[in-house]
């Protein structure tokens, strides 16, 4: 391999970091590991049905692993990032390594995969640990619990062990891993810590053991030790950035270590930056997609001593990069900084593999994309540009522009008929009339009694289901028969609910894959992907739509299921739709234009849909929202503009049917604290919310908030197998109703049910409708 390399970094007088360090180069910050073609997640789910054992599994593992490495060296990285690969999650991976694995699980007995697996998962009578957002991603990590009882210590090999796998193999490469700061931050107390305990009160013991994984790491002669510290890219206390600061003091004054890259991602480190510049770690990662290169530009002392890691590349979206810009961003760098290299905005972890797996794709509109591989190709190109001048990657910079200008003056990407329709729209066209009055035309037209039962809106999705929508996507099922097929799903679970007794019903989703892969599939300016697969947690991937172009609804999309569910019974049947703020949460989207326009656009499209029910004569729309609160700025000075716009959005999507149509909506999740407003802003007649995990401790929240339509705290928690009886609905129905008056209150589960089997969901539902009898 003749690629030129430049000299070696200014070693450091004071230290002994490795004086033949080599300079970071092209890099990435990790890569996704389910597998290409989710080799990973088979290995995993085969694992836990007990059909292949930890060697097989390990083997998997290793066979992966030396694929990632072996491509990035092979597309050219100077720098191959290891320890990106997860049997799980990264953070569980940090957790267990830094020993603080609960007593609950340690006292399990199992062995070190057994205990890793019951955290993640459970385990018989053991609830595993909370699965929480990895910031605004969708991608979900494992919360550790830390308590000052926690006993740190470095309890496992993970990181030399893989970076001697791929020595071993020629390649030479920084093990990464999530740094301790991030950790604590990311962390809960543990049950039991006293009033007023901090995880992070725990930092000095903690770095203690990042303290010795480093000494360990250069002795076996690491060169460089990546730390991840994205928890500094969102707001962060006087308080906090001191323990960013003592953390890297210490570890930079190791003795014998590593040289250290700390790395950003997912916003700008603000404040986080001069703490950094001016500790002794030698290389900074920063965000320069979602972050800002003029942030670089006032004077940040020590920064001009640092190497700046810049992530010019975007990591978590689907598109071709401006080559161009992504170099004038770079030389603004290197006028700031000690060095440059040149990486992703954060992990690849969060885009599919390689586009070269999307033949189905049109040729033109993959021209406008990059995923990973092809992400690692424009790093490359970018490093090598910054080395060896422009004219080096003349060819690559040509047909970055090229595909930009095609992209912008493509058909379907600006559809004028969109814009104007949006344009012409009056400025009152997103808000309903008074609540009051909705609620009287409601109450005439539906005559609910109080405390009236429903569910959130799919019923469990049956091999039978999911087998005629797969025979019917490869065409072995024509489609009269699917629909013959859907509807007799749809009677099923609509006589169903009426023996259950519950007073509104849904047609229960059978159509449905997902529920945003669903629209994508029925509205323009959407593609979907055949193998476009993202991590979302464990062995759970999903496959975000790509959304290109503007957005319209060229026909109704649900208008035919619900008309027909509606035509089997009296009771009024609860059309169901996604909610633009989430279909954009969980799709790749364009980014040539602010999300806020975008989401308009949806919303329309959405629009479209609710009048079209509300015609074919249903008489309650749910808009789902679930993602609202995922794509919440992570800095507070984002997030009352983003709350705007979102809100603005879902009322534009609901607002144009009469008041006697019933608009729900229903947000999962249980941290509400910074969009409580927002729950309100949306002016749902009715909001159902996740509730039963927490006891019901959201609903007096909300009830203060002033809140004052109609509200269904879930009842029964749905992600749990376990079944509640009528006497624990009830008390939970009594804790409500100490908050909220009946007439308001609604009884539902916490979500949908289609990850659920028969066997629950019946008695589930029957104890639910027996405590809101009960009650009336
Ligand atoms: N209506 C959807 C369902 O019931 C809502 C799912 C969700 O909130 N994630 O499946
Ligand atoms: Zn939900």
């Amino acid at each position: 391999n003749a690629r030129p390399r430049r000299t070696p970094i200014r070693a450091r007088e004071e230290n002994h970091v490795n004086r033949n360090t080599e300079p970071i180069g092209a890099t990435v910050l990790g890569y996704p590991r389910i597998g290409r073609d989710r080799e990973i997640k088979r290995a995993l789910e085969d694992h836990w049905a007990g059909s292949i054992g930890a060697d097989d599994l390990a083997s998997a593992g290793a066979a992966e692993r030396a694929r990632t490495w072996r491509r990035l060296a092979e597309l050219g990285l100077d720098s191959v990032p290891s320890g990106t690969f997860s049997l799980y999650d990264h953070v569980l991976d940090t957790t267990t390594l830094v020993g603080a694995v609960p007593p609950r699980y340690a006292e399990l007995g199992l062995d070190d995969l057994g205990t890793y697996f019951a955290m993640a998962r459970g385990t018989a009578g053991v609830a595993p640990l909370e699965l929480t957002k990895w910031f605004d991603t969708n991608y979900h990590y494992l919360v550790p619990e830390i308590g000052p009882a926690t006993r740190f210590r470095l309890a496992g090999t993970k990181p030399l062990d893989e970076y001697r796998e791929a020595l071993a193999l020629g390649i030479t490469t920084r093990p990464a891993l999530l740094g301790p700061v991030s950790l604590l931050l990311l962390s809960k107390a543990a049950d039991g810590s006293p009033d007023g305990f901090r995880p992070l009160d725990r930092l000095d013991d903690l770095v203690a053991v990042y303290a010795l994984l480093l000494t360990t790491l250069a002795t076996a002669g690491v060169a460089w030790v990546q730390l991840d510290e994205p928890a500094f890219v969102a707001d962060r206390t006087p308080a906090e950035l001191d323990a960013l600061r003592i953390a890297y003091e210490r570890l930079g004054a190791l003795a014998e270590r590593p040289a250290i890259l700390v790395a950003s991602y997912f916003g700008h480190l603000g404040e986080a930056l001069p703490v950094l510049a001016s500790s002794p770690v030698e290389a900074i990662g920063l965000d320069l997609v979602a972050g800002d290169v003029d942030a670089l530009t006032g004077d940040v002392p020590g920064l001009a001593g640092k190497t700046v890691v810049a992530g010019v590349v975007d990591g978590r979206n689907v598109w071709r990069t401006d080559l161009g810009a992504a170099l004038a961003t770079l030389s603004a760098v290197a006028d700031v900084a000690g060095d440059v290299a040149v990486s992703t905005s954060c992990s690849l972890l969060h885009v599919p593999y390689d586009l070269d797996a999307e033949a189905a794709l049109s040729p033109r509109l993959r021209s406008w994309l990059a995923f990973a591989d092809q992400k690692v190709a424009e790093v490359v190109a970018l490093a090598t540009a910054l080395r060896a001048g422009q004219s080096a990657v003349s060819g690559a910079l040509d047909e970055a522009a090229a595909a930009l200008a095609d992209r912008a003056g493509a058909p379907g990407v600006v559809d004028d008929g969109v814009r104007s329709r949006l344009a012409g729209l009056p400025a009152d066209a997103g808000r309903r009339g008074p609540y009051a009055e909705r609620a009287s035309a409601q109450r005439d037209r539906l005559g609910l009694p109080p405390l009236p039962t429903t569910t959130i809106g799919s019923f469990p999705q049956t091999d039978e289901v999911r087998g005629a929508r797969a025979a019917f996507r490869a065409g072995r099922l024509g489609a009269d028969e699917y629909t013959a097929r859907m509807r007799a799903e749809i009677e099923r679970v609509i006589r169903l609910q009426e023996k259950l007794g519950l007073d509104v019903l849904v047609h229960g989703e059978p159509e449905r894959n997902d529920m945003v892969q669903y629209f994508a599939e029925n509205l323009a300016g959407f593609v979907t992907t055949g193998n476009g697969w993202v991590q979302s947690y464990g062995s759970r991937c999903v496959r975000p739509p790509i959304l290109y172009g503007d957005v319209s609804r060229p026909a109704p999309i649900t208008v035919d299921w619900a008309r027909y569910a509606q035509s089997l019974t009296d009771r009024p049947v609860k059309g169901m739709l996604t909610g633009p703020v989430t279909i954009l949460a969980w799709s790749f989207v364009r980014d040539d234009q602010p999300l806020a326009d975008t989401a308009r656009q949806v919303a329309l499209a959405i629009r479209d849909e609710t009048v079209d029910l509300e015609a074919a004569g249903i008489g309650i729309v749910q808009v789902d929202e679930p993602a609202l609160r995922e794509l919440l700025p992570l800095r507070s000075s984002g997030q009352d503009a983003y709350l705007e716009w979102s809100v603005g959005a879902f009322g534009l999507a609901t607002s144009g049917v009469t008041d006697a149509t019933q608009i729900h909506t229903h947000l999962c999740y249980s941290e509400f604290g910074e969009v409580v407003a927002a729950i309100d802003g949306l002016d749902a007649d009715v909001t159902s919310i996740e509730a039963a995990r927490s006891h019901m401790e959201i609903v007096p929240d909300v009830a203060a908030s002033g809140f004052a339509r109609g509200i269904g705290p879930g009842m029964y928690d749905i992600h749990s197998p376990r079944v509640p009886d009528t006497d624990e609905v009830e008390a939970l129905l009594r804790r409500a109703l100490a908050a909220i008056p009946a007439a308001r209150l609604w009884v539902n589960p916490d979500c949908g049910l289609k990850t659920r089997g028969y066997a629950e969901v019946e008695p589930a539902l029957a104890a639910l409708v027996a405590a809101a009898h009960r009650l009336r």
